[in-house]
């Protein structure tokens, strides 16, 4: 369950989604490629007060890969507003499946995972990344934000529902386990209970492993400040209980789909009662197991033998 009280910009959900790199700094670590954002989503302040988009050289993130690398870390989360436009300015610079490439060369670095990515740049070369690097993990925040085209358009997304979940589609294609995150708004100003059930909609369509969810709030300085407010608290409130229930009901499916699956755990440490180690999957899913301390900072194969709402249980193969 991911009710989160930060601002709408697709990055605020990264260190939430990603906590195993603040967790576990010698293990995993964020690595940040582009900052800023020429988006300009209309509920979103980040284009204001984080500026245009500037990408980093790709050979000083390669650099500070390699040094990650030999200072034992494994993993490494790829970090930008919306990485897919990495590169766009600098026709001297690779663009972002290039440096995905680039980075997954670098030896000793065993996984690789990017985020945010915005749907609308989505390439289908990006996608492609996930059949044929092995070190890419099987994982991917792609935020909606809605499932309406009108409540879309008027969050200026530049996608359609139906652009969207053909790029869920090709991602699957891409990657058959593939797990899926998001970020969804709630109560977007002149969101009718159609828009809204069009989200619950696009929900089941996508199966979200996990999703955060905003009530929305109208943000200063933005355009979406200017539109007229429809919805009510109590109506609001309806709303997000009832995607939450749904939310709940199909993250723990997904857990329940992993049981008796073999998982690689990138091990991260203790867990929070101190008895048992944790690690991640591929696809982003915290598995508790017992096992030697001396396993943290590797790679172990668990087979996943019970499954809760928030976490995995799993014994050592
Ligand atoms: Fe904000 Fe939209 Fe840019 Fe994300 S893509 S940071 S929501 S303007």
């Amino acid at each position: 369950e991911r009710r989160v009280e930060v601002g709408f910009a697709e990055d605020d959900t990264s260190r939430l989604l990603f906590p195993q790199v603040a967790d576990a700094p010698g293990v995993a670590r964020f690595v940040t490629v582009m900052q800023g954002c020429d988006n300009y989503c209309s509920y979103c302040i980040v284009p204001y007060v984080r500026g245009r988009e500037i990408s980093r050289p790709a050979a000083a993130i390669l650099e500070e890969v390699r040094s990650l690398a030999a200072r034992g870390v494994k993993e490494v989360t790829l970090l930008g507003q919306n990485v897919n436009s990495y590169g766009r300015q600098a026709e001297t610079e690779p663009d972002f499946p290039a440096l995905l490439r680039q980075v997954a060369a670098v030896d000793r670095i065993e996984r690789l995972r990017f985020t945010t990515s915005h749907p609308r740049d989505l390439s289908p070369n990006l996608i492609a990344c996930f059949a044929e690097l092995p070190k890419l993990c099987g994982h991917i925040h792609l935020p909606p934000q809605a499932g309406s085209n009108a409540v879309l358009a008027r969050m200026n997304r530049g996608y359609s529902r139906e652009e969207y979940l053909a790029k869920i589609a090709a991602l699957r294609a891409a990657r058959p386990d593939l797990l899926i995150t998001g970020d969804m708004i709630i109560g977007f100003p002149g969101e009718t209970e159609a828009d809204f059930a069009q989200t619950l909609a696009l929900m089941e369509a996508v199966r979200y492993a996990d999703l955060f969810y905003f009530v929305y709030s109208a943000r200063p300085g933005t355009k979406a400040a200017e539109f007229p407010e429809l919805l009510d608290a109590g109506e609001k409130q309806a709303r997000l209980e009832r995607l939450q229930t749904l939310q709940r009901q199909m993250t723990l499916e997904c857990n329940q789909a992993l049981l008796g699956t073999h998982q690689e755990l990138l091990v991260e440490g203790m867990s929070r009662r101190g008895d048992q180690l944790y690690g991640r999957t591929s696809g982003n899913r915290v598995v508790n197991f017992t096992g030697d301390p001396a396993l943290i900072g590797g790679l172990v194969t668990v087979t996943v033998t019970e499954a809760f709402q928030n976490s995995l249980q799993g014994a050592v193969l």
